[in-house]
């Protein structure tokens, strides 16, 4: 470590990224301020499905997915979904998915997302071990199961897996209705990660984490940020509606709603959002014991305190759009399917994925203002990465060596 330690930081976003780096800095007793107009887990760190998913190393920029984009966007019922009168706004967005929608890219994506998912429950542990995570967090794997529709799909990800050493269990249908004798045996065959844990309310365990942060002496300030500046050699400067403050550096982690600010600091980072829904079926979480994904829909059920939450879809519609009927229908369509004594739903929510077009997160300084430093990006996977994502952004605050390759997360990789 150097000499030069951090004498204050501003964090802008007070989703999972934004706690969970406040929290690491107050460790190293670097003064910290959070800025959010929202509460601290209003977005997507509030309504996602709760996965804790450190096995998930292929993302969606891949050869096989990219064939099947076309059929999928124009059809009104499957798990892909387009708001057309976004695409124009969408297409530095495109181009650069489709650029990375090749088995080197892939690779490439998936040996990056390796590495901070690796680390991710070591992380999780930590902050464990300091709040009470009853009836918050349990570990009772997650399943995955699907149809023979794509198993060329299923096989490379089995594939992938395998060769980067990640536990998975290939399951038959009837092992996998032992474990959830209440589903609907409507696949062929799955996979299950018995060591997965998953959230019972992502709002609670952040909230928890939050109050861990104003304990240790951590401020937050509800308010809008407008603009972000590197104004001195070693000050930035955060302008909310109400004032201007001064730090020594700066983080901005507001998820899907960063690139306004990173465009105010001269890059053009082609961050987007994929638009995922949620409903809850209250008092039918006891119908399963743990997470379920259905591959082929795009969607999956989660026993929560809520309720079983059914989540999923990607729609690429951008941050102004307003829901879409058809989505919800969608989720709730599908969860009938693999449970049909469910009814009537509750509690629509749409929120938004962080996203860049090669699914790599964006970890590290900004190219222009190196007192500024940036983490977002964490696309399906954002929950999982929180508390890693703090420790390494702390540990970048902090001036410390790190043994990871963070080339991969670097904004320049854009220019
Ligand atoms: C439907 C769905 C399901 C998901 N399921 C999973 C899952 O099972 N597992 C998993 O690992 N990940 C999952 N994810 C992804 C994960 O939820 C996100 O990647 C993660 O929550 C992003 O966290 P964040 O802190 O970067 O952003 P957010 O949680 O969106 O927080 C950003 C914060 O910044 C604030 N902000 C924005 N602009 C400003 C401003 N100008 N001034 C002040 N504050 C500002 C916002 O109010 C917000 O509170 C899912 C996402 C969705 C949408």
């Amino acid at each position: 470590m150097s000499n030069d330690k951090c004498s204050s930081v501003g964090i802008i976003g007070a989703g999972i990224q934004g706690v969970c780096i406040g929290l690491q800095l107050l460790k190293k007793n670097i003064p910290t301020t959070i800025f959010d107009h929202n509460d601290p887990g209003t977005m997507a760190s509030y309504g996602n499905a709760g996965h804790f998913s450190p096995y998930a190393v292929l993302q969606l920029n891949r050869p096989d997915v990219l064939y099947d984009v076309p059929k999928m966007l124009f059809s009104s019922s499957g798990p892909l979904a387009l708001k057309w009168n976004y695409i124009p706004k969408m297409l530095p967005w495109i181009f650069h998915y489709l650029k990375n929608c090749n088995k080197k890219s892939m690779m490439h994506t998936a040996k990056y997302m390796h590495q901070i998912l690796n680390h991710s429950m070591d992380a999780y542990e930590e902050i464990f071990q300091e709040i009470d995570t009853t009836n918050l967090v349990e570990q009772r794997g997650i399943i995955y199961v699907w149809t023979n529709k794509n198993l060329k799909s299923r096989n490379l990800e089995i594939k992938v897996r395998n060769e980067l050493g990640i536990k998975q269990k290939i399951l038959t249908v009837k092992e996998i209705l032992d474990l959830e004798p209440n589903i609907k045996p409507v696949f062929t065959g799955g996979c299950f990660y018995d060591y997965a844990y998953h959230a019972r309310d992502p709002k609670g365990i952040l909230k928890k984490i939050f109050d861990l942060y104003i304990q240790k002496g951590g401020k937050f300030l509800k308010e809008n940020v407008k603009s972000l500046k590197q104004s001195k050699i070693n000050e930035t400067s955060i302008e909310t509606e109400k004032k201007i403050y001064k730090f020594e550096k700066s983080v901005v982690a507001c998820g899907a709603f960063s690139k306004q600010l990173t465009d105010q600091l001269g890059e053009n980072i082609p961050l987007d959002t994929e638009r995922g829904y949620h409903v809850h079926f209250k008092g039918m979480e006891n119908l399963i014991k743990r997470p379920i994904i259905f591959l082929d829909r795009g969607f999956g059920l989660t026993p929560m305190n809520q309720g079983l939450r059914a989540v999923g879809t990607v729609e690429l519609g951008g941050l102004k759009n307003p829901p879409s009927k058809k989505r919800i229908e969608y989720i709730v369509n599908c969860s009938k399917e693999l449970l049909p004594q469910l009814k009537n739903h509750e509690d629509e929510w749409l929120g938004f994925r962080p996203t860049l077009p090669d699914f790599l997160p964006v970890i590290g300084p900004s190219k222009n203002s190196k007192n500024i430093i940036y983490a977002f990006g964490h696309h399906h996977l954002g929950w999982t990465l929180g508390a890693i994502t703090g420790k390494i952004v702390a540990g970048l605050l902090n001036n410390e060596k790190t043994n990871l390759d963070l080339s991969g997360y670097n904004s320049s990789r854009f220019n």
